[in-house]
């Protein structure tokens, strides 16, 4: 698997153990972004030569390979965006106002990421709604009975990580989403640290809305999806104007395309989408069931080693994924990184933009390993080997 990757030819002492930050990048991909550059490059939607509409075409298609692999009903649920920071904020900003007035509320888990809480934060405060963010558990794990208990009937907006990135736990959307639609509200769900180590279903599991980023799915930057069920998008107004998304504009009034489109507006990343088109293809070909597991032992084998050792504190539990935090007592965790960084580990130390969630945890940062299809359990034994040697430096 690591031979995919050329970054390990560039790096071959280094372990990689922060793919929760950004994945690394297959050959595949590489390949089909320089191909569309130097062979395929046109803009999209608008010319009416062949290589232009050939674009459209290949641009599109990717849309509908983003469906299947969502498991969406329709390609017309699917809008490009930047990533999933900005899949959130469309949704906040464009939906959010239909449904969330004053005395609504708005529920999210106290384990989001800054990009599924800032903007339902400041859509309660210019709505005037109840901004309710759930307790976690001491591990850093969403309290899941909390969360159901805390949905009520003014509840409007339920926001949650499928995957969390700083403890890595599953939540159950299913179970949450059917509290969430007895009462009429609907439920957005931050993908990012998800589409990578488990098969995704929205149907399936209840999503409204489903956000993620191609850069953590070992696709480019610059570039994500929003899922937004077919009926919801209906009502969902765009809030960004300019060329390609308009059906008519005239001196008085302007009407908007059909479909999503609308929510595009401008010459989107069109390399981008190619190479996200990429990237869900050699995942389909090379990533299976086997390779989720072997993520998934990786992040026990972390958390087992890493418990073994005196004065580390290890968040998540057994339903963690692929995302392992911990923190030992007495060294601040960017000293512990940086020690890392000298033996060539690359892991992330900080607040992991989940500022509520340390607040609840009563730290100001953990050190985070994240694994990808590239890892193995050599990679983690050189961790733990230099977390006790960190241990021993330091004390
Ligand atoms: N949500 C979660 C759970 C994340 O881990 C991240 C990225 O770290 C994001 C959202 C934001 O993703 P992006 O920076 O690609 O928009």
């Amino acid at each position: 698997m690591r031979e995919q990757f050329p970054f390990f030819k560039a790096h071959p002492e280094l372990v990689y153990l922060d793919t929760a930050a950004t994945s690394q990048k297959p050959q595949a991909l590489l390949d089909a972004i320089q191909n569309y550059y130097v062979n395929d490059n046109a803009n999209v939607h608008r010319g009416l030569y062949k290589l232009a509409y050939d674009t459209t075409e290949a641009y599109e298609n990717v849309r509908q390979q983003v469906a299947g692999f969502l498991g969406a009903a329709s390609a017309d649920e699917i809008i490009f965006t930047r990533g999933t920071t900005d899949s959130l904020n469309l949704v906040a900003s464009a939906y959010g106002p239909q449904v969330v007035a004053a005395g609504s509320q708005i529920v999210v888990t106290g384990a989001e990421h800054h990009s599924n809480f800032i903007p339902w934060q400041q859509l309660a405060k210019r709505q005037q709604a109840t901004f309710t963010v759930t307790p976690v558990k001491p591990d850093g794990t969403v309290d899941i009975a909390a969360l159901l208990a805390a949905i009520t009937p003014q509840t409007k907006v339920v926001a949650v990580a499928q995957v969390t990135n700083v403890a890595g736990d599953t939540l159950p959307i299913a179970k949450i989403a059917a509290k969430a639609h007895a009462v009429g509200a609907v439920v957005v769900v931050d993908g990012a640290q998800a589409v990578a180590h488990l098969a995704v279903d929205v149907q399936a599991m209840g999503a409204d809305f489903y956000a993620f980023s191609g850069h953590k799915i070992y696709g480019p930057t610059g570039i994500g999806a929003l899922y937004g069920r077919a009926d919801l998008l209906q009502h969902m107004p765009p809030i960004q104007f300019g060329g390609e998304m308009i059906s008519e504009v005239r001196d008085d009034v302007s009407t908007w395309a059909d479909g999503p489109i609308k929510y595009e507006a401008g010459t989107p990343h069109i390399a981008g989408v190619i190479g996200l088109g990429a990237a869900l293809t050699w995942f389909n070909q090379s990533v299976n069931a086997a390779a989720f597991d072997n993520e998934h032992q990786l992040a026990d084998q972390l958390r087992a080693g890493l418990a073994a050792i005196p004065d580390v504190t290890v968040y998540g539990n057994q339903a963690s994924l692929a995302t392992v935090s911990f923190n030992l007592t007495g060294i601040h965790p960017h000293d512990l990184a940086t020690f890392l960084d000298e033996q060539q580990i690359a892991v992330r130390a900080g607040h992991h933009c989940a500022q509520p969630l340390m607040a609840r945890l009563g730290v100001p940062a953990t050190v985070r390993a994240s694994f990808g299809v590239y890892n193995n359990a050599d990679d983690v034994e050189r961790l733990i080997q230099a977390v006790q040697a960190a241990r021993r430096y330091f004390h």
